[in-house]
């Protein structure tokens, strides 16, 4: 059997928000999944295990971005690029889920056409990982049309999630509230867009049409890119038990205004963060990392908890069995360290004072998919890798 512990961690974020920090120094993953935290010996480390020296650095669970417009492949339309999610990953990005495949030049917008894309991308990206990181394609957008059956029929093709409500030609709530039933009864995860109306096409949505229609994920409570009133926002944080998004691409002042109520309302269970990208604001590889230490530094949470909006609550919204340092989840992790140069002491801190993170190595199933970052500043910490404990200990 294949192990990997990692070792000498100074910080274990686990993602859970109910208890963000872990005790320990180690992390055993055992055939690409978590098999157990603690201290190092404790883990029983073994001749043939590989190690991954952290050298008192920080490890997470892998981010996961809730909200992407990917179309098919590591390529958008949107903003003509090649490579956005490969280069996401380099921003501790580990999974990715689409809001919905608008970008596509052309979207059919019929009953079958709009099923066959949602297929498509749920389908290709399954067998695609962009660097090694893992995306959740095929979002179903929301057209006339379609009925119960194709619901299920999507559902049973691997379509999981509705992207965006309000982005297709379903837009008001009486519409969309029975196709948003269907699409639970179907297993699905149902996102809605909230706020200014994004693009030519699209349109504006209230707090009011969002309660109305009953999704799971309130997308971008803080606007995308316009924002809500923040009566609106205390109306969704006090009146609905429903996901509430924060991105990247939105307001960042009802970000923080947002972030701030959930703190008072004890509500940070229920805030994910997208990156929202790409968009018309553009392709931001370390979105997320951005938003984290946005809220660290400037709202009253704390850099772990923004750390486990990102990962666990993310992962419990979507039923990821990952986005938790926890025995049995995919072992998908980030090591990430203060950046050169920076007033904080370690990951957390550098947050805390506003400064993107160094991610020093990502893993996706226990693999090492990224051994440096080429986009974030460079770690003060750097992990080493020894291949076995021989390696590691220097005999033969
Ligand atoms: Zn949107």
């Amino acid at each position: 059997m294949s192990r990997l512990i990692l070792k000498n961690i100074e910080t274990i974020v686990s993602g859970d928000i109910k208890r963000p920090l872990l005790k320990g120094d180690a992390i055993l993953i055992e055939e690409g999944k978590i098999a157990g935290i603690g201290r190092f010996d404790d883990l029983k480390p073994g001749r043939n295990d590989t190690l991954i020296d952290c050298a008192g650095t920080t490890v997470t669970p892998g981010l996961i971005d809730s909200h992407c417009h990917p179309v098919l492949g590591d390529f958008t339309p949107r903003q003509k690029q090649l490579g956005f999610l490969e280069s996401q990953l380099h921003g501790g990005v580990t999974t990715t889920i689409s809001a919905g495949e608008v970008h596509l030049p052309g979207r059919p917008k019929d009953p079958a056409g709009t099923k066959a894309l949602a297929i498509l991308a749920a389908k290709s990206f399954a067998n695609f990982r962009p660097g090694g990181q893992k995306v959740l394609g095929g979002a179903v957008i929301l057209e006339k049309g379609l009925t119960k059956r194709d619901f299920e029929e999507m559902a049973a093709e691997g379509v999981r999630t509705v992207g965006e409500v309000g982005l297709g030609s379903i837009k008001n709530p009486a519409e969309a509230a029975p196709m948003v039933q269907w699409a639970r009864d179907a297993g699905m995860v149902v996102m809605m867009h909230t706020g200014g109306t994004s693009i030519p096409g699209s349109s504006t949505v209230t707090a009011d049409m969002v309660i109305q229609t009953d999704p799971d994920i309130v997308s971008h409570i803080n606007g995308g890119p316009t924002a809500v009133s923040m009566e609106e926002v205390e109306k969704l944080v006090r009146e609905t038990t429903l996901a509430l998004e924060i991105v990247h691409c939105g307001n960042p002042k009802v970000a923080v205004e947002a972030a701030n109520l959930c703190v008072e309302a004890k509500a940070l269970d229920r805030i994910i963060i997208g990156n929202d990208a790409p968009s018309g604001t553009g392709v931001i590889p370390l979105g997320i990392l951005r938003v984290i230490a946005h809220l660290a530094s400037l709202s009253s949470v704390k850099a772990e908890e923004a750390v486990c909006m990102a990962t666990g609550n993310c992962a419990r919204i979507h039923r990821l069995p990952r986005g938790l340092i926890a025995e049995g989840r995919e072992a998908d992790l980030v090591i990430m360290d203060t950046p050169m140069g920076s007033i904080g002491s370690n990951a957390l801190a550098a947050m805390e004072a506003g400064d993107v993170p160094a991610v020093a190595m990502v893993l996706v199933d226990g693999e090492i998919v990224v051994p440096k970052s080429r986009n974030t500043p460079p770690p003060v910490r750097k992990p080493l890798v020894a291949r076995s404990w021989r390696g590691d200990d220097g005999e033969e």
